[in-house]
């Protein structure tokens, strides 16, 4: 009998244990640019190319720090936040390593505009956030936020502009020429693939607006001039190699659009092992959304919200992002935004059950063999 109960209290504790693992910090970080694709791709030579941007990852240690710590490298982080558009220089506190109220103030900025939980502090899904990958474009540039509240789903919308509402005037419906430059390509992806990733880019969003949208051969003369640069490339907003900040554009009617060189680009996941891969096809919409004037959303699932895991697909336009661009050009008269409420509605449905039922359905199993074993140990 003795052996029986010393088994069973042991199996206890171990059932235990794993009842209380959600409530561990390190899981809920495990979300990490790093972390996640790994679980998405077999282990391989590619390993050594998740050389992610080192001064990002290393904000992991700050979790849970709050006003008043002072820690070793808490300037970067300020630099961070002013570099997308929360602190200016002058609250920085000269950048000194002091965890102060203007960051914390910072902290609420950030966390309202990318839809977190706003708690002021460095908390788990607060750093995950800052540590993810995103786009370049700063998050302060918009002169209006629009939130608004629909019926049917029952969403917040968040988009936004920049400063002064851009556009481009080209009248209505318009054609924007779009070209390729002929010095800053990547080689080894070809040339027809690349091409064909932006024409889908660009018609999701003409398939919205009046707005179409045409491929020439002389870069210097169109409207859109798209290219691949690395590091220092002229125009203030250096890239900083692999993973980090992904691309920026520039708002109308510039039509700069650059895309970071050391990026590994992919044209699709199951010829690309990487576990730094990023998906060309949704960065490219997203940047899109910026050369026609939107700025970044706060919904986490618009192709506009600023940030994009590694290996993750993102192209498709929600009621955020199309309410937005339609917002300065109108609707395309071939397109019925009722049928995109009906798709998000029912998707949005089905997910949250699903999930629902799965996440209960494991506590009931788990429950229940808690509840098995306890029995054991009082027969
Ligand atoms: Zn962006
Ligand atoms: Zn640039």
């Amino acid at each position: 009998m003795r052996p029986l109960l010393l088994f069973g209290s042991s199996v206890f504790v171990v059932v235990l244990l794993l009842l209380c693992r959600p409530c561990f910090p390190a899981r809920i970080l495990a979300g990490s640019a790093a972390s996640v694709i790994q679980s998405d791709s077999p282990p391989g030579d590619h390993d050594k190319d998740v050389s992610h941007n080192a001064t990002w990852q290393d904000f992991a240690r700050f979790l849970d720090a709050g006003v008043g710590a002072h820690m070793a490298g808490m300037s970067e982080l300020k630099r961070y936040f002013t570099r997308f558009g929360y602190l200016s220089l002058s609250d920085s506190g000269n950048l000194t390593d002091v965890f102060d109220r203007s960051l914390e103030s910072a902290l609420v900025k950030y966390q309202t505009n990318l839809g977190l939980a706003v708690t002021g502090k460095l908390d788990a899904g607060t750093i995950t956030a800052i540590m993810s990958p995103r786009c370049g474009v700063r998050d302060d540039i918009e002169g209006q936020v629009v939130p608004g509240h629909h019926a049917l789903l029952k969403a917040t919308r968040h988009y936004a502009y920049f400063y002064g509402r851009p556009r481009w005037t080209r009248g209505s419906p318009a054609t924007l020429t779009y070209a390729f430059s002929p010095n800053h390509m990547i080689r080894y992806i070809g040339p027809g693939e690349v091409r064909a990733v932006f024409q889908r880019a660009f018609s999701r969003w003409s398939a919205v607006i009046p707005v179409s949208f045409k491929e020439v051969e002389e870069y210097a003369k169109a409207d859109i001039r798209i290219g691949f640069y690395g590091g220092d490339h002229g125009d203030g907003e250096p890239f900083d190699g692999v993973l980090g900040v992904l691309a920026h554009a520039f708002s109308p009617e510039n039509g700069r659009f650059h895309l970071d060189a050391a990026e590994r680009w992919s044209v699709d996941f199951k010829a690309e092992r990487s576990k730094a891969a990023v998906d060309l096809e949704s960065v490219a919409t997203h940047e899109i959304g910026h050369v026609l004037g939107l700025a970044h959303s706060s919904v986490k699932e618009a192709v506009m919200y600023p940030s994009l895991s590694p290996r993750t697909r993102k192209v498709e336009l929600r009621i955020d992002d199309v309410e937005g661009v339609q917002a300065l050009y109108g609707s395309n008269p071939n397109f019925k935004l009722s049928s995109l409420f009906e798709s998000e509605n029912s998707s949005n449905l089905g997910g949250l059950g699903l999930r629902d039922i799965r996440q209960s359905s494991m506590w009931a199993t788990a429950s229940s063999a808690a509840v098995v074993l306890v029995i054991l140990l009082c027969v």
